[in-house]
This record gives C-alpha cells, sequence and structure tokens, in this order.
C-alpha cells in the first residue's frame, strides 16, 4: 500500500516557515514584500485563483495588489501596465493570471515581465536559466513537485522517471528539474507510442495530462512512485489524472488529489515572491 503524500501539510509547514521568514525581513529592512497579479476579464475560475493567492500572501504577511482590467483590454493598454508595474520599486513580483482573452498574445506578454519580477519563471530568460540548469525562478508547480519528493526524501539521482505532458507550465520544467537532479527523464505526450509500457519503465512516474483517471494500476511498475499533477472537475468534483484506487495498491508513494500537488503550486508562489524581493532589495 502507498505512503500518501500529504501536500497540504508540506505546504503549509512551507508556508509557516516563509511567514517567519517574512517578518523578520520587514523587521530588519522595513520594506514589505509585494505580490502584483494581473487580473484580465471575469473568469470564475482565474478570479478564485486570484482570490486564493491574495488569501496566502495576507495569511504570509507578503502585500499583494491585483489590478483588474477588462476582457477588451487593448494590447498596448496591458503592456503599459506591464511597464508601470515593471518599473515600480515597490513591486517585488508579478503575476499575469492565466489564460488571458485570444486577442492577446501572452508569450509576448509574458517576455515583457522583468525576468528578476517573473514568480511564474515563464519569460525566455528564466525558462532558459532552468534548461541550462541555473533556473533561480523555477515555475511553481514542478518546484512544488520537486519540494514534495526532497521532502518526503525520495531518491532521484539514477532513477528513470517519466513525465507525462510537456507543457511550459509543467511538463518541460518539472523534466529540466528531473535532469539536474540525474534522473533518466522520458517526456511522453499525446502521441507517445506505446503510453503504458513506457509508464511501467518508471520508478517515478509524473502524470501532467489533464484527463481525469487515465493513468491505472496497467501504467505502474510495482513499488514507483506517482505525482498526480492534474487537476479536473467530474461532476462538480476534483479529480486527478491517477486512478487513485487502482495505483494506491501498488505504488510506494502516491499524490491525492485534492491535496497534493495542489497546495504546493501556492506555497512556491509565495517562495518566488519572496525570492525576486531578496534580490531586488538585495538581502
Ligand atoms: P496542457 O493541456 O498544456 O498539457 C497537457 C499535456 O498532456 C500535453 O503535453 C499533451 O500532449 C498531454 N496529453 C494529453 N492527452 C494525452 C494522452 N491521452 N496521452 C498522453 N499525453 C497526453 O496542460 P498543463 O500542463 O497546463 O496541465 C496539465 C494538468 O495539470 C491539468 O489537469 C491542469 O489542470 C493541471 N495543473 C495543475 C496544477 C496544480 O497546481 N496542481 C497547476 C497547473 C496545471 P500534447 O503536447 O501532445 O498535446
Amino acid at each position: 500500500m502507498a505512503t500518501i503524500i500529504d501536500g497540504k501539510f508540506v505546504a503549509q509547514t512551507i508556508r509557516d516557515h516563509l511567514k517567519d521568514q517574512v517578518a523578520l525581513l520587514i523587521q530588519k529592512y522595513h520594506v514589505t514584500p509585494h505580490l502584483a497579479v494581473i487580473l484580465i476579464g471575469d473568469n470564475p475560475a482565474s478570479q478564485s485563483y486570484v482570490r486564493g493567492k491574495e488569501i496566502a500572501c495576507q495569511k504570509a504577511g507578503i502585500q499583494s495588489t491585483v489590478v483588474r482590467k477588462p476582457s477588451t483590454i487593448t494590447e498596448a493598454e496591458l503592456i503599459e501596465v506591464i511597464d508601470s508595474l515593471n518599473q515600480d520599486p515597490s513591486v517585488h513580483g508579478i503575476l499575469l493570471q492565466l489564460p488571458i482573452p485570444k486577442h492577446l498574445d501572452s508569450d509576448k506578454i509574458i517576455s515583457l515581465i522583468r525576468s528578476d519580477k517573473d514568480v511564474d519563471g515563464f519569460t525566455m530568460e528564466n525558462v532558459a536559466k532552468l534548461t541550462n540548469g541555473k533556473g533561480d525562478l523555477i515555475p511553481c508547480t514542478p518546484l512544488g513537485v520537486m519540494r514534495l519528493l526532497e521532502y518526503y526524501q525520495i531518491p532521484i539521482a539514477g532513477k528513470h522517471a517519466v513525465v507525462i505532458g510537456r507543457s511550459q507550465i509543467v511538463g518541460k520544467p518539472l523534466a529540466s528539474l528531473l535532469l539536474k537532479e540525474n534522473a533518466t527523464v522520458t517526456i511522453c505526450h499525446s502521441k507517445t507510442v506505446d503510453l503504458k509500457g513506457l509508464c511501467r519503465q518508471a520508478d517515478l512516474l509524473f502524470a501532467a495530462i489533464g484527463v481525469p483517471n487515465m493513468i491505472t494500476s496497467e501504467y505502474v511498475k510495482p513499488g514507483a512512485v506517482v505525482i498526480d499533477v492534474g487537476i479536473s472537475k467530474v461532476d462538480g468534483v476534483i479529480t486527478g489524472d491517477v486512478h487513485f484506487d487502482s495505483v494506491q495498491a501498488l505504488a510506494s508513494y502516491l499524490t491525492p488529489v485534492p491535496g497534493g500537488v495542489g497546495p504546493m503550486t501556492i506555497a512556491c508562489l509565495l517562495e518566488n515572491t519572496l525570492r525576486c524581493y531578496q534580490k531586488l532589495v538585495g538581502v
């Protein structure tokens, strides 16, 4: 039976530690870490994610500002918003809540965020650093996955890690991080032939697909570590990519959904905000 990885607990431990660090830094330098979130339009899921980020900042003693703009905002107007946040010395971290309306080019807009305020680690400069094994602002979800492995002291070096999913947000940066820790990494995607066979070779299996309950026991080698990044809603219930009940009996470690990777993403956003602050304030 798998050990269930308690992401909620690990995330809270990180958040408690960050809160203490923030309090000490404010006391010493009289500057409060400040995250600015740009929210465009009225997508209910985005609004709820942003609210979650605001609350998390508040609890950690980090100032947060939500810059709300209508979905009709033009590219030029959005660039102006980013320019002004880039230049504002009181703002240490900038996050553009995705997705943004289709008439805006998200890659172009993200590339305009100052890379030392890029708390999501999405700018080209930060992506290049990560690919070269020198990343310091790392996308929050893959960073959260690595923190879970670290907390549970799960060995990575020399292991075969299979990552299902090749997005810029999860799959690719996660593969880079695993490679940096000396795993042998296979990246799979929708065109992969014999996905099951490849997954069954994995010592460490990461599902970042967005297809609920797809990864059943047939994909899992006995004793493998299985990390479920997926979040989908099935009949109103938050569901991961891994079929929890069937995999639980085979895996050595398994993350639940909810309560696994999800809470780590927010904890790592706070961590990245503090990292930007420390660099910008010079501490
Ligand atoms: P994307 O849709 O950008 O990427 C999904 C990836 O899965 C793609 O590479 C796609 O392949 C691959 N894929 C899709 N179907 C299959 C299949 N049948 N077999 C093999 N591979 C497949 O999603 P994200 O990376 O943004 O997110 C993945 C999941 O993680 C989602 O459920 C999302 O909600 C969740 N998520 C959770 C977070 C958290 O905090 N826990 C944060 C971010 C995301 P291809 O490239 O060929 O299309």
